[in-house]
């Protein structure tokens, strides 16, 4: 059964042709187009829902206070970050988080999307002498964003 996000995908057509849920794309607005289309195109295969994208000032500010976060002009304050996980979410699952980490690189980097994962901040990954995450000192699994501008 395939389809993507709280169960919006039942019907034959969205089947076939999966997408992303309502709930996700609400949560997309704001967020860089060039996300949104990788995003898009991840969803053909891989079931994701959307956690969070654009965030207010006043939420990052909270996130900061509450050592959440640590950084006050983060990237989803720019609409250039998205947080995302394989759907449905299994917290425990690391390795299925993992998958959809290199799975999200790999389409980003067919469509020309310079994407960096919190899963591999170095993008080591994707050097061909270190192809490795087991650097990565502080895993946010679930967050990608554009490099960049
Ligand atoms: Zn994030």
């Amino acid at each position: 059964m395939h389809g993507c996000d709280d169960g919006s995908c039942k019907n034959g057509l969205e089947v076939l042709m999966p997408k992303l849920g309502k709930r996700s794309k609400e949560k997309l607005k704001g967020v860089d187009s060039r996300l949104v289309l990788v995003l898009e195109r991840v969803c053909k295969h891989f079931d994701i829902t959307v956690i969070e994208g654009l965030r207010s000032q006043e939420r990052q500010n909270e996130l900061v206070d509450q050592g959440k976060s640590k950084t006050k002009f983060g990237k989803h304050v720019q609409g250039k970050a998205v947080d995302i996980a394989p759907y449905p979410i299994d917290w425990n699952a690391r390795d299925d988080f993992h998958y959809l980490g290199g799975f999200v690189l790999g389409v980003a980097s067919q469509m020309g999307v310079d994407i960096r994962w919190g899963g591999d901040w170095s993008s080591s990954s994707l050097k061909q002498e270190q192809r490795t995450t087991k650097d990565n000192n502080f895993d946010d699994l679930v967050h990608f964003e554009i490099k960049g501008k």
